[in-house]
């Protein structure tokens, strides 16, 4: 059979991308072809009409992992021209109007204003922060192998996997004695959309939390586009080509090549490649199970937010939802199939850090709620109503927004199943044994098929680890290549 390329990828999220830079490092031709007209999946900045001159980021806004995942730090975005801004801030959670948690890249100064958990919040993050290799290795590693920084950094990986017990289990109120330390590491534990306290809540709050007072919590200047755009001039100046509006959905849709990477939901995978996965592996990856969903909404703002307790407003992420205990009730109302009355919002203000996003004192603000998958319900009343707990007068400063549904999540990305923007719900099972349990979790059981996208390890975020993880795979199971490209600029 002639092959047009060596290579070709199904859909151009980071995952995508960043395999296929590798693989067009390594000399191949490489492929991607991507269904929407724009590229750049979960990391795309678009102009939705609201105000002349304002974009908004459709999905993914802050990026902790652009900065300190093991792919990124190679390839070096700001190298490459990206601004990656640190808020003085890294993020906040109001609890009352006028109390919050801050979080700065300053572990003492962050631990100094909890009070009486000033020890509690040093014993946490002091050692790992200073050895946040121990903690990015096994949160986002490939969840099969022992890498040699794990083993160099034994000591931060047990501390990570004692605290991620303790905080994940009955255990997570043993260690502080006041409402704002707990309330600060639940909202970041909230980014994985689970009933709280859970082991995914906990290992994803110490590994944010870690990231925060090592690398910072960036917004790129421009918007996350910045980011795609970076990746696609180092595809094409290594020869590689992107295909935009080519949906793959059945195998006759792929062109003729040695491998194929599907950035994409085993869901999808299965339906283009049909029956031509094994019986057992396929019936593994129709049990993946998807979780529950967020539902966003844009603005535009004629003022920055109004928080009642001002610092708030110098985060470049906030974690709005009260106390760990109201968090942990919104969550499981939403794990039950419920919409919470006070849903947890994750809210961003680029504008704080980027006077390129603000236009003529308008700014645009990214917002998202915890919503059961699936939802059709417009979040916009709800979110307001939830800012305006902490910042009266929010919706006097509204100047246009835009809503997008869980359930219309979908249809502008179909990796997002049901508004699922973590591609896969955050068990414990599926944090290791995503997508199957598989040794090779890639693989998709036919020669040179591989998944490569955020249902595989080490799961959600702008971090291209799927990407690279399975890349390698493919260099080396399919082109007998054992060496990685260099990826620097
Ligand atoms: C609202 C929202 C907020 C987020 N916030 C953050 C954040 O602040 N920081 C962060 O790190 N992460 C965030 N995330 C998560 C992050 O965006 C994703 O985890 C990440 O984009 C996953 O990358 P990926 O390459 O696996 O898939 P995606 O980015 O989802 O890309 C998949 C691509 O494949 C295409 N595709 C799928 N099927 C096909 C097909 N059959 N044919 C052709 N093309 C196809 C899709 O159109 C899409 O372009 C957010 C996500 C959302 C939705």
């Amino acid at each position: 059979m002639s092959v047009e390329r060596d290579v070709v990828v199904v859909g151009s999220g980071p995952n995508g991308l960043a395999a296929a830079v590798i693989l067009a490092r390594a000399g191949l031709g490489v492929r991607v072809l991507e269904r929407n007209a724009t590229i750049g999946g979960g990391a795309r900045t678009q102009d939705l009409g609201l105000y002349p001159g304002i974009v908004h980021d459709i999905c993914s806004a802050v990026h902790p992992m652009g900065i300190a995942s093991p792919f990124f730090a190679e390839f070096d975005l700001a190298a490459r021209g990206v601004c990656l801004l640190e808020p003085e801030v890294q993020y906040a959670q109001p609890i009352t109007p006028h109390t919050a948690g801050l979080a700065y890249r300053d572990v003492r100064r962050t631990a100094a204003e909890l009070g009486p958990d000033e020890g509690a919040w040093l014993d946490l993050f002091g050692y790992l922060s200073e050895h946040p290799d121990a903690v990015i290795s096994a949160a986002l590693g490939d969840k099969r192998s022992i890498s040699r920084t794990m083993l160099r950094e034994f000591p931060g990986v047990a501390r990570f996997g004692l605290f991620a017990l303790e905080q994940g289990l009955g255990t997570w109120n043993h260690r502080f004695k006041q409402a704002i330390a707990p309330a600060l590491l639940t909202g970041v534990a909230a980014h994985a959309i689970t009933p709280l306290p859970s082991m995914a809540g906990a290992g994803t709050a110490l590994m944010l939390a870690t990231i925060a007072h090592s690398h910072g919590w960036p917004i790129p200047q421009g918007g996350t586009q910045s980011i795609t755009d970076a990746l696609v001039a180092d595809l094409k100046a290594h020869g590689g080509e992107i295909w935009t509006e080519h949906d793959v959905t059945d195998r006759s849709d792929l062109p003729a090549a040695q491998a194929y990477l599907f950035d994409t939901t085993p869901r999808a995978a299965l339906r283009i490649l049909g029956r031509s996965i094994p019986d057992d592996l396929a019936g593994s990856l129709n049990r993946f199970k998807y979780g529950n969903a967020a539902a966003k909404v844009d603005f535009v703002v004629s003022e920055p937010i109004p928080w009642t307790q001002s610092d708030v407003g110098l985060a470049g992420t906030v974690h709005i939802g009260g106390t760990r205990q109201d968090l942990a009730t919104a969550e499981a109302e939403v794990s039950r199939g419920r919409h919470s009355r006070k849903p947890v919002v994750l809210l961003s203000d680029p504008g704080i850090v980027d006077s390129t996003r603000v236009v003529d004192g308008r700014r645009p603000v990214w917002t998202y709620a915890h919503v059961p998958a699936g939802s059709t319900q417009d979040p916009t009343e709800a979110i307001i109503r939830r800012i305006e707990e902490f910042a009266p007068g929010f919706r006097d400063t509204i100047v246009a927004s835009r809503s997008v549904s869980a359930a219309e999540m979908e249809q502008h990305n179909p990796n997002y199943v049901g508004g699922d923007i973590a591609a896969g719900a955050a068990t414990l099972w599926q944090m290791f044994a995503r997508p199957t349990p598989r040794l090779n979790p890639y693989s998709l059981g036919v020669p040179g098929a591989y998944l490569c996208s955020a249902s595989t390890p080490p799961g959600p975020g702008v971090h291209g680890l799927s990407g690279m993880f399975s890349a390698k795979r493919v260099l080396s199971e399919v082109f007998g290549e054992k060496e990685q490209p260099s990826l620097a600029p």
